[in-house]
């Protein structure tokens, strides 16, 4: 029989490092098993040029804020990097440490060898990039995980699928080192970097719109799977910018057939759509600071007749740029916690297998919970419950009180 200890936390990203922040502050003997380093994915999983989309001033993990001297400023993935090594400095970590079961025993929990009474899965909402299965299309193919920087793709026209920010940032990046780029947009968040004079994040984060809970949201599943917004580190990304830029916008990539790329031609009403929610959105941030005129955002200007097809054999195109969103990957999982569809069920970061909980997917206590300023109240709530229902005295409105 392996070691034991009261509680294992699956990952050293910063929501697992945020759990532990807690246990340690509570006196749980825990350790955080960790399959690569700390900021795995933010090491070895994002592209050469990214930054933060959220800025400076809002990246804060419990008892962390940031103190440099750019609090305006995105962060380059070196500086997330140190900024997450240095809220690991005294947690239990195990590095190198790749987790490949999870199994139910009489006492908790056996995480391959180690034995446990309770588990926070923190191993990342996005640990596999999704992408649509259309065989050798005869062009080379890269996920954002593979995608490093231009250069590093075959010469030729690229054809980036998605625009949310992970694809409107790759089309701009592309666009800029003077690709031909083809960028298939289907249901989108548009956020202008700026609203006013402030970043739209001040704004989500002043009006109280990041931090709505999970249960008072009105479509909770939808709210989970909402496109991640049309927003980059400092630059502006949304798809005028990116047209004035030279992208070419098409529709939806529906389906590929005999190597031809097939595209919806509902673009225009996927882009009225989106400009539609945008000025909802910045209205209701007006309606917040008592102001009563209205800048709405210049509609989207889509081409009047945008192709819908692209034969992919045809010399235009040399990559396929898959920036069709990610997944968790459960794989380790030997307990029957998933939904239909391979999603984690959970009530708040709570599952029902008494003992085992989550930290990291999207919504999971408030629309921010995702995002590193997102992850303190949602810890801290996880870390109650395992601590007072181990003790059989988990008070819900004590703990929603604090
Ligand atoms: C492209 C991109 C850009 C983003 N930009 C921002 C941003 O600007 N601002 C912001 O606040 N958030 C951003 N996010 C969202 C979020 O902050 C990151 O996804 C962050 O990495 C999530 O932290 P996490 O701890 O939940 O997961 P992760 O950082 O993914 O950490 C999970 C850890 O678990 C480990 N792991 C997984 N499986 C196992 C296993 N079986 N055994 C052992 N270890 C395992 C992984 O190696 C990893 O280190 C971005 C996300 C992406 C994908």
């Amino acid at each position: 029989m392996g070691d034991s200890v009261t509680t294992v936390v699956v990952g050293a990203g910063h929501a697992g490092l945020a759990a532990s922040h807690f246990l340690r502050e509570r006196g749980v003997d825990h350790v955080v098993l960790e399959r690569g380093q700390v900021g795995n994915s933010w090491r070895t999983e994002r592209w050469d040029s990214l930054r933060l989309l959220t800025p400076n001033w809002l990246s804060r993990l419990p008892g962390q804020d940031y103190d440099g001297d750019d609090p305006d400023g995105y962060m380059t993935m070196a500086e997330v990097v140190a900024f997450i090594e240095r809220f690991a400095a005294g947690a239990p970590v195990r590095t190198g440490v790749n987790v490949t079961s999870v199994r139910r025993t009489d006492e908790g929990f056996a995480v391959d060898d180690l034995r446990c009474r309770s588990v926070v899965i923190a191993s990342g909402a996005c640990n596999v990039p999704v992408v649509p299965d259309f065989g050798d299309l005869g062009v080379h193919q890269v996920t954002p995980f593979d995608y490093h920087n231009p250069d590093k793709l075959p010469d030729g026209g690229v054809l980036v699928v998605g625009a949310s920010a992970t694809g409107v940032q790759l089309a701009a990046e592309l666009r800029a080192a003077g690709r031909h780029v083809v960028l298939s947009v289907g249901e989108h968040t548009r956020m202008p970097r700026r609203h006013r004079d402030r970043d739209v994040l001040w704004w989500m984060h002043e009006t109280g719109l990041w931090a709505q809970r999970y249960d008072e949201v009105d479509d909770l599943d939808r709210a989970r799977r909402l496109p991640s917004p049309q927003l980059a580190g400092g630059l502006e990304v949304d798809l005028n910018t990116l047209t004035d830029a030279g992208v070419e916008l098409v529709g939806r990539l529906a389906t590929v057939r005999d190597g031809v790329a097939l595209f919806s031609g509902g673009l225009r009403n996927v882009c009225s759509l989106a400009d539609l929610k945008a000025n909802r959105m910045l209205a209701g941030f007006d309606e917040w600071a008592g102001l009563t005129d209205r800048v709405p955002l210049e509609p989207t200007r889509v081409p009047a007749k945008p192709r819908l097809r692209l034969d992919l054999g045809g010399g235009e195109i040399g990559t396929i740029v898959w920036a069709t969103g990610f997944r968790p990957d459960y794989s380790w999982l030997d307990l029957p916690v998933l939904d239909d569809r391979g999603r984690l069920r959970h009530d708040g970061g709570v599952t029902d297998i008494p003992g085992l909980y989550a930290l990291g997917l999207p919504v999971l206590r408030r629309r921010r919970s995702t995002f590193l300023h997102g992850i303190e109240d949602d810890a801290r709530y996880v870390v109650d419950h395992l601590i007072r229902t181990s003790r059989g005295t988990f008070d819900q409105s004590v703990s929603e009180a604090r």
